[in-house]
């Protein structure tokens, strides 16, 4: 069973795309279920409607999943297992004060050794526990660190060995009963039978705390994991908010096709795929999750630009023209003659949008425009180019530059183009239309 756990805590950043797309396709690979997880428990950095609008974008790149369920919706079971563990003297009841914690902070600092965990609260004897409830001082669940080291063959990242003190005695329940964020990821995956987990290399460190989790609750079912490197930008930095092209939301915007975005994700950081362009399903037939780098991958919208006019040019010409309002495969046809100077739908659009918006007359060619156009209002039905040229020429007695540049204009709405005996037979239905 694989899953996608977002946080619905803003836009969804491309490499969350990635790890969503994965884990999808891992999960066709294995033929197991794929779910989704909304991991909503940190109410403070929640938005609102971002839950919904990832299971839209989700929808949008046709990912689609057996089954949704946010996280809270497990308050109960997490605190119930949280208490199972302090019953069976695998978690302490820890009153240390933020003060104090700073405190012990500060002086690892100062003695510049790693901080850890004091164990000043590990021996509260349980027959404090109940006047300690009653006398309302908070408190917080920790689990007992680890006895031995923790060890996890990550698919990308090799063999990792964490030691008992690195995993420490970390907080499983906050003071207001609230499951810390491992705890919560642990239960849910084991609850759900999540065992292949690929998320982002963030998460690296969190492992042997989620794995140290389960072997304390009993769960004996052994878990696949992949980390994926993070994903830089231009200036070898990692894609933060401030790239517009790490948001989904503004590439789709930006007339990038879901199928040129996964195309695009699923070559990153992978030199072994046997071909450039290619569909998820395509994909799902060859894609080895281990050929992935363990270095970070750089972000190059030039490539994704030529991967977005790649597909542009293999989609159904129908299918292309519904993108700017028609069903008309000549439309679409029109669309791809663009494609030389265009790479996204948006771009597409604002050349198709030039040619049927009313024409501007203020400009050098005004006399001839405004000839040309009425002798196309005039004109017969006309079925090819040279046909057409010949017609107009002759009626307006314009040649060369005179002809070209205003029937250029008046019919594309651009200086330059395409040329025009391509876009003609592509047109001629809607002459009248163009040249007004
Ligand atoms: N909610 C976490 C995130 O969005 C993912 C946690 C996980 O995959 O384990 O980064």
């Amino acid at each position: 069973m694989l899953r996608f756990a977002p946080s619905p805590t803003g836009d969804m950043h491309i490499g969350n795309l990635r790890v969503a797309i994965l884990n999808y396709l891992v999960a066709q690979q294995r033929k197991e279920p794929f779910i989704i997880r909304i991991e909503d428990t940190d109410k403070l950095r929640n938005i609102e409607g971002k839950d919904t609008e990832i299971m839209q974008i989700l929808e949008k790149f046709s990912l689609p999943h057996e089954s949704v369920f946010h996280q809270s919706e497990h308050l109960h079971i997490h605190q119930t297992l949280a208490i199972r563990l302090l019953e069976n003297d695998k978690a302490f009841i820890c009153t240390c004060t933020p003060e104090q914690l700073e405190a012990d902070r500060e002086a690892s600092k100062a003695k510049k050794i790693a901080y850890r965990y004091s164990g000043r609260c590990e021996h509260i004897d349980k027959s404090q526990h109940n006047a300690l409830k009653a006398s309302g001082e908070p408190f917080v669940l920790r689990i007992k660190k680890p006895n031995s080291d923790i060890v996890n063959h990550d698919l990308i990242k090799g063999d990792i060995k964490t030691a008992p003190n690195e995993v420490d005695a970390f907080v499983i329940l906050r003071a207001d009963g609230t499951p810390t964020y491992n705890f919560a990821c642990a239960c849910d995956d084991m609850l759900s039978g999540v065992d292949f987990i690929i998320r982002g290399e963030d998460h690296l460190s969190n492992t042997p705390k989620q794995k140290h989790i389960q072997t304390q609750l009993g769960y004996e079912q052994e878990s696949t994991y992949a980390h994926l490197p993070i994903i830089l930008n231009t200036s070898g930095k990692k894609m933060s908010k401030r790239d517009d092209a790490s948001s989904v939301k503004w590439l789709l915007e930006e007339g990038f096709l879901p199928d040129a975005i996964i195309n695009y994700l699923l070559l990153l950081g992978n030199s072994k795929a046997p071909k450039e362009i290619f569909t998820l399903p395509e994909a799902i037939a060859w894609f080895d999750i281990e050929n992935i780098s363990k270095s970070a991958a750089k972000f190059d919208i030039d490539k994704l630009r030529f991967i977005n006019r790649e597909h542009l040019k293999k989609m159904d010409d129908k299918a292309l023209s519904l993108l700017f309002d028609f069903a008309d495969e000549n439309i679409g046809k029109l669309a791809k003659l663009y494609l030389e100077e265009a790479s996204t739908t948006k771009e597409l659009k604002s050349k198709i949008d030039a040619i049927f918006k009313a024409k501007d007359f203020q400009n050098e060619w005004e006399k001839e425009m405004m000839l040309i156009k009425e002798l196309i209002q005039n004109a017969p039905m006309i079925d090819n180019f040279d046909d057409f040229k010949t017609h107009i020429m002759k009626e307006s007695g314009l040649k060369g530059k005179s002809f070209f540049k205003p029937l250029r204009l008046l019919l594309t709405g651009a200086a330059h183009g395409p040329e025009l005996s391509d876009i003609y037979p592509l047109i001629k239905s809607y002459l009248l239309e163009i040249a007004s």
